[in-house]
């Protein structure tokens, strides 16, 4: 069977996400493989697939057992035979699994990593036919990665002690330069097929808040936009779970904590009840995450500040896997920055890799207080090509906040910070600026400071935001012990002797709610009926019960959607909605069909002819560009008839012309641009798109270099 048919028949799509065809087809033609795709990005299907094509069975090491439970019911239901061993198995399911396993039942083994260097285990091994080891989670393995496992080191060992070394792949959504190459190291990956997807997730919008009463934003954000929807709420200690937990069940949430300190039985059910839909949102410390692959969780926020990016990309990207638009915030507070830095501080690292934590913190209060797009700081600290400044999906870019010169109000803090002698934190800084009579101040005589009450006209809050400001650019210090003092740096002097300028927003502390609708799928999906959908929900909702595994695994979100807009009511048309292949509509087409009929008819509902419904399938849409190209229109023009980019249109029709199709692109480039590009390209290779823009004039777009790169087949 070819991998299309594969796809369609076993998870219900036709077409293949972005890097996971590269993959498929690289392990299927024997080659290692290195997956690096954002959360969401398919990842589990470059083996899945796969798995079912090759002669023997695929290995899949995995660091969750949650994780595997989950994969397993979800291959289940697609009917792929699949299992897996951990420690959550008796011993007598654990023989009957490896007596199954012997006996060739599976395609698909999910294993621990601590099982891989058990004697028993490796026998087995060489006693069957392995085709693939994956590895999931594969930046595990590096030490450089902020989640380095110590059993991923005996994978390599591992692969050694098979006879006839399978095909290794390894996939993770999170890596550096630095860990891909550690990767591709220690794993011994040999001339891997690579795909390395952009780490960008459009669907999320990111937001940072800045706000005192958290739990008040809280309770509007979950009420104007998320009531029962899903969501994550991340805090950095077991007792601010406990206790937010707590209040927002008081106000009536259906919330659920889950930290370390919970017996594993509780975490289990906690976390069963979130995924089951039994309960909204859970209220969790970083204990939670890893082996959850809900797709539709809504939300994440962050009570408190994480480590590092990388964390927080992490945990933020687990909002939105089914890619429909979900919503990120950090909420920002100095005291997060203290505790952080006090965590560091409190455990024993060489002295390189705790500057690196606190690199990597500061880069993340640093995306706390920038001005600039949020989803660009975040791109740029995986090292990736960005080509544009702002992405319009983030609270900074659609931020309409005035901004003021704020040199002044900086200045006069900095000379406070001087006349205190250095001594004092963010609030008795802020007490002596505003002529406070706090018994603190007179007692210690900070009222006798030239600087006493020179900003009485301003709030707390807002010198506060000024100070945190300017910590974010250097201009102050702030220690990192338990009672943070604030100093001058060696850059305080450029501001105090006014040779630079500082603007902030205007709004300084209440950053303006961002005013976006936050669109679904709903709105993008034309003629849903919203109340054939409930009904579909619930359908699901009571399958996924009986059947004690969690509604997605029945059916997405989007494919409900689907089939709630387009009236599916017999086989073929079921089949062509995105996630029903053949095995879920054995299992429950009749059902769903069953349903669908009975609400049509009773509504008088005018079905859409099965023609109508088949969706854009990829060829048709270069070839619907290619059509306009041929009427003569410029690339601006068919963009806007076809309503995407111009750069989409561009690879449009660089795959028209690899199909065979006569394109020509001289007409949308000149000669001399042409010439330039070119010669840039000489010298600096293709590696890189930003750095041949940076080498050419500013009127050239990254469109020119890229329709010169298609006029010359360069790749
Ligand atoms: P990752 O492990 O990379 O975070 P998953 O493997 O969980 O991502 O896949 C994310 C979502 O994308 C899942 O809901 C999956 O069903 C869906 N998906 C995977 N491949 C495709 C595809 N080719 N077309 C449509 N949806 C897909």
């Amino acid at each position: 069977m070819d991998i299309y048919n594969t796809l369609q028949k076993y998870f219900g799509y036709d077409e293949f996400k972005e890097g996971q065809k590269t993959l498929i087809d690289g392990v299927l033609n024997g080659s290692d493989a290195l997956g690096i795709m954002p959360t969401g990005g398919g990842k589990s299907l470059c083996y899945q697939l796969p798995a079912m094509l090759l002669p023997g069975v695929t290995i899949v090491v995995s660091p969750l057992i949650s994780l595997m439970k989950d994969q397993v019911d979800s291959l289940d239901q697609i009917g792929i035979p699949s299992t897996f061993l951990n420690s959550t198995l008796s011993n007598i399911e654990f023989n009957k699994t490896l007596q199954d396993i012997r006996d060739n039942k599976y395609k698909l083994i999910y294993v621990a990593p601590e099982r891989l260097d058990t004697f028993a285990f490796v026998n087995l091994m060489n006693s069957i036919e392995v085709s693939m080891i994956a590895i999931d989670e594969a930046h595990c393995i590096s030490q450089w990665g902020h989640d380095f496992r110590p059993s991923y080191t005996q994978i390599p060992g591992f692969i050694n002690s098979i006879e006839n070394r399978p095909i290794v792949a390894a996939y993770t959504a999170t890596a550096t330069e630095r860990v891909t190459a550690e990767i591709k190291n220690l794993l011994q990956l040999n001339n891997p097929i690579e795909s390395l997807i952009g780490f960008d997730r459009p669907n999320l919008f990111y937001s940072v808040v800045k706000i005192g009463d958290k739990l008040n934003f809280l309770k509007e954000f979950i009420e104007n936009d998320y009531r029962d929807k899903s969501g994550i709420i991340y805090c950095s200690t077991r007792k601010t779970v406990e206790s937010l937990a707590d209040k927002l069940n008081s106000l009536g949430y259906s919330v659920k904590a889950y930290h370390g300190g919970m017996t594993p039985n509780q975490r289990e059910e906690a976390q069963n009840d979130f995924i089951l839909d039994r309960i909204n949102i859970i209220v969790a410390t970083n204990a939670f995450g890893m082996g959850i692959d809900k797709p539709d969780v809504r939300f994440v926020v962050h009570y408190n500040m994480p480590q590092n990016m990388e964390s927080y990309y992490q945990e933020a990207g687990r909002a939105g896997r089914d890619g429909e638009n979900s919503h990120c915030v950090l909420m920002y507070s100095p005291a997060d920055i203290v505790q952080q830095k006090l965590l560091i501080q409190n455990q024993t690292f060489s002295s390189a890799r705790e500057s690196l934590l606190y690199e990597n913190l500061q880069y993340l209060i640093d995306y706390c207080h920038t001005n600039d797009c949020l989803r660009v700081k975040i791109l740029e600290y995986f090292d990736e090509d960005v080509h544009y400044e702002k992405c319009n999906n983030c609270s900074n870019c659609l931020d309409e906040s005035e901004m003021i010169d704020i040199t002044l109000d900086s200045q006069k803090i900095l000379s406070c910070i001087y006349r205190v002698g250095e001594r004092y934190g963010v609030n008795l800084v802020t007490q002596v600026l505003r002529g406070s009579r706090n018994k603190r101040v007179l007692e210690s005589g900070l009222d006798k400071v030239s600087t006493y009450g020179i900003m009485k006209d301003h709030s707390n809050e807002g010198i506060r935001e000024i100070i945190m400001t300017l910590i974010s650019r250097d201009y102050i210090h702030m220690t990192a012990d338990r009672y943070p003092t604030l100093k001058l740096t060696k850059n305080s002097r450029e501001v105090l002797n006014g040779e630079i300028e500082i603007h902030h927003k205007k709004d300084l502390v209440l950053a303006k709610k961002h005013n976006r609708k936050s669109t679904t799928a709903d709105d993008i999906i034309e003629n849903l009926d919203e109340d054939l959908f409930n009904q579909l929900k619930d359908l699901r909702y009571n399958i996924a019960s009986e059947k004690k595994v969690a509604p997605f695994m029945i059916f997405h979100d989007a494919t409900l959607r689907e089939m709630a807009s387009l009236f599916p009511i017999d086989r073929q048309s079921l089949l062509r909605v995105k996630g029903v292949g053949d095995k879920k509509y054995e299992s429950f087409g009749k059902d769903f069909i069953g349903l669908i009929k009975d609400y049509v008819e009773s509504k008088d509902i005018e079905v859409p002819e099965t023609e109508k419904i088949t969706r854009e399938s990829l060829d048709e849409r270069y070839i619907n560009t290619y059509e306009f190209y041929k009427k003569g229109l410029s690339l601006e023009d068919i963009a806007k008839e076809r309503s995407f980019t111009v750069s989409t249109i561009i690879n449009h029709l660089v795959k028209c012309k690899e199909e065979g199709y006569n394109v020509n692109f001289d007409q949308f480039i000149d000669e001399e641009k042409e010439s330039n590009i070119l010669e840039v390209i000489n010298k600096n290779g293709l590696e890189s798109l930003r750095v041949i823009k940076d080498a050419l004039p500013e009127d050239y777009t990254y469109d020119h270099i890229n329709l010169c790169i298609a006029k010359n087949e360069l790749k």
